[in-house]
């Protein structure tokens, strides 16, 4: 990524540069965003200011000195059960630098960069605390035996691992209406989880479980350590025109996107993490590793990718207007993962003010996490893994695929078994069938 290193070459110089004019910064706010494993502190500044970071022992404390600098508000303070620190107190040193104090809980490592303005933030100040060694270890290893659920002789659970693009300092895009991307799509994808959650054999891991940025690698290797069937990252983006609307779905490509708006989100999808991941850029050996498994490993993943994506697709259109009516294909590097079938839902276009609306209604959301559910449980109906739950039962129970005619009393009649019974073992909110789509025949009327 040579590009972006000159780029952060070209900021640390002008960072250089403006810390030797006179004038004085000035530190408007502090936001902080709590992850499970870090938490990341965002100052505000005019200007990007030079800093020095360390700690203090007895009792343990963080000192962040920020050079030519005044604060123009008091700070928020922390809730009282965060993790890390219970509160933050400023200073003014030598009459012209401030000094921020953060009382600590634990002892922290820390990381620091700053941030060129972008969206509707300024340059900013980030410094990122993560936890030395014990708390986040044990949160991790319980999230780790939560999530790989496997009952004796019954076949384990498939795992959809549920990304909510964006976060915290990362809004993604707005809406005219101000809407952020991020909010959106937290609550589509705590909705699709709790249907997940709902269906036998089936379990949700929330990637991002609130308002906190994670680098796209992370999320992947998120879901890996969860040994997720499957990947789907969910987004609403904007595009030039306000007029672009209707929902896309999106599988890996590495030869270029299919259409310049697949092209123009895929760059603004990665951009965020160029950024925020402090300047630190992907490792050049890495990559090539990484481009090489690819190639050995991505056949079947691409395979299966582009078929749960076209079941999605299907879903989609029966709520609305679609942006693409076949599967997309872009260079989105969450979907990278070479083990793991993974698909990006854009659910709707922010930027267009009639979806914004129908982003923001709290039952327009749950359409469209139903549409993604569906279009999951439909694939795994047909390429459940052989050693899960789902697999099991569907050697026991009838399958029976929707032609066109069928409708569901007839088939109730056909096999037996009554409408209810095929309902709740189908998760249909009502009577609509489609043709092609695959109805599991339950074994019991009830
Ligand atoms: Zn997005």
């Amino acid at each position: 990524m040579p590009r972006f290193r000159k780029i952060f070459v070209l900021s640390l110089l002008l960072a250089m540069s403006v810390t030797v004019g006179a004038e004085q910064i000035k530190v408007d706010s502090l936001r902080f965003w709590t992850a499970p494993d870090h938490t990341r502190l965002v100052f505000d500044v005019s200007k990007v200011p030079s800093h020095s970071i360390f700690p203090l022992d007895n009792p343990a404390r963080l000192v962040i000195d920020i050079n030519n600098a005044s604060l123009n508000r008091p700070f928020r303070q922390p809730p009282g059960n965060h993790p890390l620190f219970s509160k933050v107190r400023s200073a003014v040193r030598h009459g012209k630098d401030l000094r921020v104090v953060l009382d600590l809980k634990t002892d922290v490592a820390t990381k620091s960069f700053t941030l060129r303005p972008s969206h509707q933030y300024g340059n900013r100040l980030v410094v990122d605390l993560f936890p030395k060694q014990g708390a986040a270890k044990a949160s991790s290893t319980t999230q780790k035996s939560a999530a790989v659920k496997t009952v004796e002789n019954k076949g384990r659970d498939i795992i959809v691992a549920v990304d909510a693009g964006h976060g915290g300092e990362d809004p993604g895009a707005h809406g005219p209406r101000g809407t952020q991307e991020k909010k959106v799509v937290f609550a589509i994808a705590q909705k699709l989880a709790a249907m997940i959650n709902k269906q036998p054999g089936m379990k949700a891991v929330m990637v991002r479980k609130g308002d906190y940025y994670l680098k796209l690698r992370k999320r992947m290797d998120i879901a890996r350590e969860a040994r997720a069937d499957l990947f789907v990252s969910i987004h609403a983006d904007a595009f030039k025109s306000s007029r672009v609307k209707g929902a896309s779905v999106f599988t890996l490509s590495r030869r270029g996107a299919s259409s310049e708006a697949a092209r123009w989100l895929a760059y603004h999808e990665n951009s965020a993490d160029l950024e925020l991941a402090g300047g630190v850029s992907l490792d050049d050996k890495d990559e090539m590793l990484a481009s090489v498994l690819l190639d050995l490993s991505q056949t079947a993943t691409k395979e299966a990718s582009r078929k749960v994506a076209a079941k999605v697709l299907g879903n989609f259109k029966h709520i609305g207007a679609l942006h693409k009516n076949t599967v997309q294909k872009a260079g989105f590097m969450v979907l990278k993962s070479p083990d793991i079938p993974s698909i990006l839902v854009e659910t709707a276009f922010i930027s267009n003010p009639h979806e914004e609306r129908k982003l923001r209604s709290g039952a327009h959301q749950y359409k469209m996490a139903r549409a993604i559910f569906h279009g999951i449980l439909e694939y795994f109906r047909e390429y459940a893994p052989p050693d899960t739950l789902m697999a099991l039962n569907s050697t026991r129970q009838a399958r029976h695929v929707i032609s066109r005619g069928d409708t569901l009393s007839g088939i109730a009649q056909q096999y037996g078994v009554s409408m209810r019974a095929i309902k709740a073992a189908n998760s249909l909110a009502d009577n609509t069938i489609r043709v092609g789509q695959v109805l599991m025949i339950p074994a019991d009327s009830g």
